[in-house]
């Protein structure tokens, strides 16, 4: 293992070639979007939206278009289909166990990960997906956002699930059988770094997860979360890039060494949540900094984990 435990190592290991993700849809809502919800205050709800999606194609035909597109960029022949879109489990069960089917009916795809919501996810849809991933011999993700342990700020970002929802639907992911990756946001509004080591202090302490993606906060334009920034900002983190890249480091030390990082920790560029005249690095630039403050410390992933 390298200084962390990567999500393409871990696909080469498992799978003996780089593979990639594509990107698809099952076509539903965000359950957070509809009934009067409005939603996360941090989601514009089309950033991660591909063309083929936004087109509105059928699932057969965002595979088809998913796999052109990232087998000509990245030389691939492997993928993964990635329900990304919305809460991949939100619909009625036969609906989605026929999508999931058609996924992984494609031989070019070697396995799936759902994206939902922890109140999304229960004994029943978990049950029935880790059917289809021993049916077809394909390894299954479910990836739960849960952003935060701390219920004052899943309230804050109108997220409308609280910690004690996300814990039952990790506890029942995991008894199916399932892989469970986690969504986490760095920087979101009153947190402090403290609270952020925290959050995953308690996610690794008290739940089984076999993979983490960290994104910083992205303060989009025209959503609630940039009105809140520009009344207080004060009520935002403001890093250096030396305080982030400590603070991703102090959280790699926290995770089991097994854990996938399902997603390196690069940020936004427009995103304004740097000091002023902090100079902002690429992600190669990041990660090569964050392995030169892993050799100073003489650390790694894992060194302060425990359960
Ligand atoms: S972050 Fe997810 S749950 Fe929240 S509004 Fe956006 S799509 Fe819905």
């Amino acid at each position: 293992m390298d200084y962390y435990y990567s999500f393409k190592q871990y696909l080469k290991r498992l799978h003996h070639q780089q593979v990639w993700r594509i990107p698809l849809s099952t076509g539903y809502p965000c359950p957070n979007r509809i009934d009067g919800k409005s939603g996360c205050t941090f989601c514009d709800g089309s950033s991660f939206i591909a063309p083929y999606i936004r087109e509105g194609a059928d699932l057969e035909t965002q595979i088809r278009k998913g796999i052109e597109f990232f087998g000509k960029k990245f030389k691939a022949d492997l993928f993964y289909g990635y329900f990304q879109e919305n809460s991949s489990t939100f619909g009625p069960l036969d609906i989605l166990e026929g999508l999931y089917r058609i996924a992984l009916e494609e031989e070019r795809i070697a396995g799936l990960i759902i994206s939902t919501r922890p109140d999304q996810v229960d004994a029943r849809i978990s049950a029935k997906i880790a059917d289809l991933a021993r049916e077809y011999g394909k390894p299954a993700w479910i990836e739960l956002g849960l952003q935060s342990v701390h219920d004052v700020t899943l309230q804050r970002v109108n997220r409308n699930h609280t910690y004690a929802d996300f814990r039952r639907a990790a506890r029942d992911v995991k008894e199916a059988g399932l892989l469970l990756g986690i969504h986490m946001i760095l920087g979101l509004p009153g947190e402090t770094p403290h609270m952020m080591e925290e959050s995953v202090g308690r996610l690794v302490g008290e739940n089984r997860i076999d993979g983490i993606k960290f994104r910083l906060l992205d303060v989009i334009p025209g959503t609630p979360i940039a009105d809140e920034y520009a009344r207080v900002p004060e009520d935002f983190h403001h890093f250096t890039m030396e305080g982030y890249i400590g603070l991703i480091c102090n959280l790699l030390e926290l995770l089991p060494p097994d854990c996938v990082i399902l997603r390196s920790f690069d940020y936004n560029p427009a995103c304004n949540l740097f000091k002023e005249g902090e100079v902002q690095l690429s992600k190669d630039d990041l990660l090569r900094h964050v392995r030169y403050e892993f050799d100073r410390r003489g650390s790694r992933q894992g060194i302060r984990w425990s359960r």
